[in-house]
Parts: structure tokens; C-alpha cells; sequence
């Protein structure tokens, strides 16, 4: 069977690993890193578990795998885990999020909720707003602006939204401050997307599939793991692959990819030495890549030429996660908590509630001290702070702990009641890959895809022009379309696909891609965008000038009680009986009867 180099092992890596290595490839892993997993690594806290204890769980930032995901979940269910089953099974619901704000002392506190009505999205819309209070104006807006993403073909996104922000898609510029913080804040939950900067077509997408979390209830809403992830999922991953046959070289950095007769012919060490193989999976992030990319190999592949000539500075941002160990455990809800109007941009989720199936937390991790931890993720990293006044990138590690401290303080406490007090702090672990070795400003070794508008034009698909070369990353084109562990696996399936379709490999044995699945009750208003788009249309909102939530949602209704029939024929002989299609037909200029 072929032999494999996979470099880069992380989600992506590892799982284009798993795939080859499941049907007999001889795969070898290489990473830079001691540590396998990547950006989605534990980072233990070496030397703070005592009398047989682990060590305290650092990690790079805290693991979320909403419903949606069926990539990484396939692959985890797959992995015999040595706590019991496979990995999957240790995938733990999250019941409850909120949303904690400083300037008001408000706690929003959201259930998951079954809503088995038709017209989920709509109904989770009216929800949101309403346990929100946000001003009617801006809902209106804001739900208005949703509905008509949703309800518009996949042509159409990519055609007319993928080029605007989020921010200019909503039209956000016209909103009032308090609800722009809202809308900054809710899709920092899944990565670094600033969406005044970020593809309005990626957050939308995305932003429809966290929606339809709230709409339904049962272990595959929002999970997180019962356990820190390398203890849980990463090493039970790579002594599967082991088993396999897998070969892992840790401390390993390929420097360069050797380019000859159209093909790549090795790679370079960089400790020095070489290695050669059949095929080459370059499973590192977007800015690495780009590195990697010699004039020699771009010029076999004009998509990989395209992202060769990108600064990866314009494609990346910084989100980083921080850990508070506490003395005794503050849960504060069980699931995620987003902090809109932190200047941060923080997010948290306190763990041990989560990892009871590994006794008591005091029992199992650090000096027995330490009975809780709160794992905060930072996305923002250019405003100033509250305490310091200062940007995260200008702090020290001390100053950054104790500005996100504060930060969170002000946002969960309230005068009656001080949930989160000093006494309460034992230690706190920063991302090991914040790198203060050169001083300040510190360095940012795992900085993140945050997709900024246009930039599906230059992400290149995993399969690649050259013949033995394949693309596994978070960054490559996928169905997931946003830099995950969800899109890393999707990417790492489409590597090994790629390869297995380039050697012959038995049709019909391929890895397994799921498309995204959208509310069912607006198919047929996408199938009618899709035909006014074929037709040189806008979207039917802006041909009607609906700004409106109420009368959006309202005219969805009706529209799907007209177009509640199969054919487009059948459709406009309904359309020539109603007044709203009357209106619909006159401003697109269509005869009626036509
Ligand atoms: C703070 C934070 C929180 C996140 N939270 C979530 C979450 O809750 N849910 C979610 O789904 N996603 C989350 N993500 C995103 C997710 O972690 C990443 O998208 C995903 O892990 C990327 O996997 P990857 O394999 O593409 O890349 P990486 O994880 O970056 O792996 C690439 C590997 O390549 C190695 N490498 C680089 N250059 C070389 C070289 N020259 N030679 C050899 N090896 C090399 C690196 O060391 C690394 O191990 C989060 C990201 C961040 C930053």
C-alpha cells in the first residue's frame, strides 16, 4: 500500500491519518510540536498534581462541539476511549448558555428549548428578541436581515454575500451601540470572527446552524467533553492510530517541501535529514502554509499560487483561551456563557460540571486544593481594557489574568451577590503559545482563520493540481466553511478522499462528508430565491423593500402557504391568485400568467 507523510498533526492531520490509515496506507505523522492535537491540545500544567493527582488542565482554549457537527463526531465514535466506549460517548450536553453583561447587572439565562413547531428559525428569532429586550428597531432589523440570508439560495450567498462583511450584510452601522455589542459578541462563541471583518456568508451559515442549537433538545445540542481534550480524545486518538500502524515523529518542523518532475519528491527537516513518500498531506494552518509555498510548487497549481500571494496577517486573528483554578467550583450555568459587552470579547464555560465521570475534580487534578475551573476564551485582543487600560497585545501574562478576572467579575457579580470573589483564585494558565520570549508585545504562535470577506476565492480545495500533494487543515473548502475542529476533520476526510480516489482505491470506500442541514421549513422559499436568482433577481425582502422582522416573518408564511406545491408552474398558477404575489409579480416586471 502507499506510503503517506502527513505534516501537522491536528484535527485535520490526524484525522486524513485515521482515514488512510483504516484502509491500509502506511502513514507517517509529522509535527513541529512535542504535543499532538494542535491548536485543540490540553496543555497540563507541568509539575501542579501531587500525590498521584494529574496536573491541572490548561488548554489553548476551551472545546465546543455544537449539534451540527457530525464530522469530528463520526471520527470520535470511531476511537476506543480507555474511560469506557468510544470517545463520542463522553461528548456531555450542555443544557443551559447565558449572557452576562457589565453595564446593567443583567443575566440572561437561555434553556435549550424543543420547539416542534414549523418555522423553528423564526420562532428562535421571536425568543432571542424577546428574552433580550433588545429595541424593536433593532430587531426588526436584525431578524429581517436574517431571515432573508436564510431564505436565499446557496448561488446567492456565494454570489452577492460572500464579499460583504457580517456587519455590512445587517447593515449594523444602523443599529443602536448596546445591540452591535450583542451582535460582536454571539459568533465569537465559535472562533476569532470579528463580524465587522468576517464573511457574511460564513457567520451567516453558521450563525443559522447555532440558531437551530436552541431549537431542539436531547444529547446532540451543544456538547463539551467530559474531560480536558488531549486526556479525553487526543490520546486515545493517536494510540488508535498506533495501532494501526501509524508512525508519529514529535519535535519534528518540515522546513520545506521538494518540488521536482511536477511532483514533490521529499521534504526537508528542519533538524536536519529528509523523508520521501508517495503522497503529502500539508496539514498545517493557513499562515504556515502560506510559508510553505515555493514559487516551484505554486506554479503547478494556480490555486495554491493564489494563496501563496496572500499575507496570512489579513486572514488571521487572535483568540486565546485563559484558566482559572478556584478553590471551590462556581458552575454559574451549565453551558456556555458569552460576555457581549466585555472589551475583550470574552467567553466561559466552568468544567468540572462536566467531567463528574472523572471523580471529583479535587480528586483527580492538581494538589487538592483546587475544586473548580473556569476556562475563558479572549477574542479580542486590540481594545483597551477596563482596570489597565490597555490592549491584551500590550499586557504582560500577569496583567492579562487579572484584567479578564476583573472583566468577568464585573460581568457575573452583582451587588447581592458576589459570585466570583478573590479568595476564590488559586492560579490561572495562559496559553503556553502567548510567546514573551522576545519581550513584549508577546507573539502568537497559533493565531486563527477568521474568513474575511472574499477569502473563499482564495481557499483552495483539498485535492490539489500536484499529482501526490493533498490539503488537510481547517482552511481548506468544506461544507463546514469555518475554521474548526469540525472543518479541520471535514478537511482531513477530503485529503484522504483525494488520495484514495488518486490510487484506484475501491469506489464507493470513501471518508463520509455531511453538507449542512438547514431548517426544512424554508426549502421551498430557498428553491423560490434560487429561481429569482436564475432570473437576474434580488432577493424577494429587498424587491419588496421588507425591513421588517414582523413582516418578514409574516410574509414567509404566507409565501410557504403559496409555494406549498412541487412545481414552479403549479407555483405561479398559485402566485396569479394572491395579492402578495400580485405585488411580488408587478415589481419584478413578470407578466402575470407568464
Ligand atoms: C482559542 C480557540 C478556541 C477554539 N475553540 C473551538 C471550539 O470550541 N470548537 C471548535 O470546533 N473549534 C475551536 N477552535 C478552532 C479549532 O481549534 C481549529 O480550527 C482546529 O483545531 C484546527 O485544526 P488544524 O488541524 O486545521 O490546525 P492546527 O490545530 O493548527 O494543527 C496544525 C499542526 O501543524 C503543525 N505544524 C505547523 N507548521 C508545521 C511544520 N512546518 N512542520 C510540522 N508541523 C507543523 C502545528 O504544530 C500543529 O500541530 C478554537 C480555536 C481557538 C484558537
Amino acid at each position: 500500500m502507499a506510503k503517506v507523510i502527513v505534516i501537522g498533526g491536528g484535527v485535520g492531520g490526524l484525522t486524513a491519518a485515521h482515514e488512510l490509515a483504516d484502509r491500509g496506507f502506511e502513514v507517517h505523522v509529522y509535527d513541529t510540536r512535542p504535543a499532538w492535537g494542535g491548536k485543540a491540545r490540553s496543555q497540563m500544567v507541568t509539575g501542579t498534581g501531587t500525590n498521584g493527582r494529574k496536573d491541572l488542565p490548561g488548554e489553548h482554549g476551551f472545546r465546543f462541539y455544537p449539534r451540527f457537527y457530525k464530522h469530528v463526531v463520526d471520527t470520535m465514535a470511531r476511537i476506543p476511549s480507555p474511560y469506557g466506549a468510544n470517545v463520542d460517548s463522553h461528548l456531555q450536553a450542555t443544557t443551559e448558555a447565558a449572557i452576562a453583561m457589565i453595564d446593567d447587572n443583567g443575566w440572561y439565562r437561555f434553556d435549550r428549548k424543543k420547539l416542534d413547531t414549523p418555522y423553528q428559525l423564526v420562532d428562535v428569532l421571536e425568543i432571542f428578541f424577546q428574552d433580550l429586550h433588545f429595541d424593536a428597531e433593532d430587531a426588526a432589523i436584525f431578524g429581517a436581515r436574517f431571515l432573508q440570508f436564510a431564505t436565499s439560495c446557496d448561488e446567492r450567498r456565494l454570489a452577492e454575500y460572500e464579499d460583504l462583511s457580517w456587519w455590512q450584510y445587517l447593515d449594523a452601522a444602523h443599529c443602536s451601540a448596546s445591540f452591535q455589542r450583542i451582535l460582536k459578541s454571539i459568533p465569537r462563541m465559535m472562533v476569532a470572527m470579528d463580524p465587522q471583518t468576517g464573511s457574511a456568508r460564513t457567520i451567516g451559515s453558521t450563525s443559522i446552524q447555532i440558531m437551530m442549537d436552541f431549537a431542539v433538545t436531547g444529547s446532540h445540542n451543544d456538547r463539551t467533553m467530559g474531560g480536558p481534550t488531549t486526556m479525553m480524545w487526543i490520546d486515545p486518538w493517536t494510540a488508535y492510530l498506533t495501532s494501526k500502524g501509524v508512525t508519529f515523529h514529535p519535535s519534528a518542523e518540515v522546513a520545506s517541501l521538494d518540488v521536482a518532475a511536477g511532483a514533490i519528491s521529499g521534504i526537508q527537516l528542519g533538524g536536519g535529514g529528509s523523508a520521501t513518500a508517495d503522497y503529502y498531506v500539508l496539514a498545517v494552518p493557513i499562515d504556515a502554509a502560506i510559508g510553505m509555498i515555493s514559487p516551484a510548487l505554486a506554479a503547478l497549481d494556480p490555486q495554491l499560487a493564489t494563496l501563496a500571494e496572500q499575507s496570512a496577517a489579513s486572514l488571521v486573528d487572535w483568540m486565546t483561551g485563559i484558566q482559572y483554578f478556584l478553590y471551590e467550583d462556581v458552575a454559574i450555568v451549565r453551558g456556555h456563557v458569552f460576555y457581549p459587552d466585555s472589551p475583550w470579547a470574552l467567553t466561559s464555560i466552568s468544567q468540572p460540571q462536566f467531567w463528574r465521570g472523572l471523580g471529583l475534580f479535587r480528586k483527580t487534578f492538581g494538589d487538592g486544593e483546587v475544586g473548580g475551573v473556569l476556562s475563558v476564551d479572549i477574542s479580542e485582543w486590540d481594545v483597551p481594557g477596563v482596570l489597565l487600560g490597555k490592549p491584551a497585545k500590550q499586557c504582560t501574562r500577569q496583567e492579562i489574568a487579572d484584567e479578564v478576572w476583573h472583566q468577568l467579575k464585573q460581568a457575573i457579580n452583582d451587588p447581592d451577590d458576589q459570585t466570583l470573589t478573590d479568595e476564590l483564585l488559586k492560579s490561572w494558565h495562559l496559553d503556553e503559545d502567548i510567546d514573551y520570549s522576545g519581550g513584549l508585545p508577546p507573539v502568537n504562535h497559533s493565531r486563527l482563520l477568521v474568513h474575511p470577506p472574499g477569502s473563499w476565492n482564495i481557499r483552495p480545495d483539498a485535492g490539489t493540481a500536484v499529482p501526490n500533494l493533498v490539503l488537510a487543515a481547517d482552511y481548506v473548502r468544506t461544507y463546514t466553511n469555518i475554521a474548526t475542529m469540525e472543518g479541520a476533520n471535514e478537511g482531513g476526510r477530503r485529503a484522504a478522499n483525494a488520495i484514495l480516489d488518486r490510487v484506484g482505491y475501491a469506489a464507493g470506500d470513501r471518508a463520509a462528508l455531511w453538507p449542512l442541514v438547514e431548517p426544512a421549513e424554508l426549502d421551498r422559499a430557498r428553491r423560490f430565491d434560487k429561481w429569482l436568482f436564475d432570473h437576474g433577481h434580488r432577493h424577494l425582502f429587498e424587491v419588496l423593500g421588507v425591513r421588517q422582522f414582523v413582516r418578514a416573518a409574516d410574509m414567509l408564511r404566507k409565501l410557504d402557504g403559496i409555494l406549498g406545491i412541487t412545481t414552479l408552474d403549479a407555483v405561479f398558477d398559485k402566485l396569479k391568485v394572491t395579492s402578495l404575489i400580485k405585488a411580488i409579480l408587478e415589481k419584478l416586471g413578470i407578466p402575470q400568467g407568464a
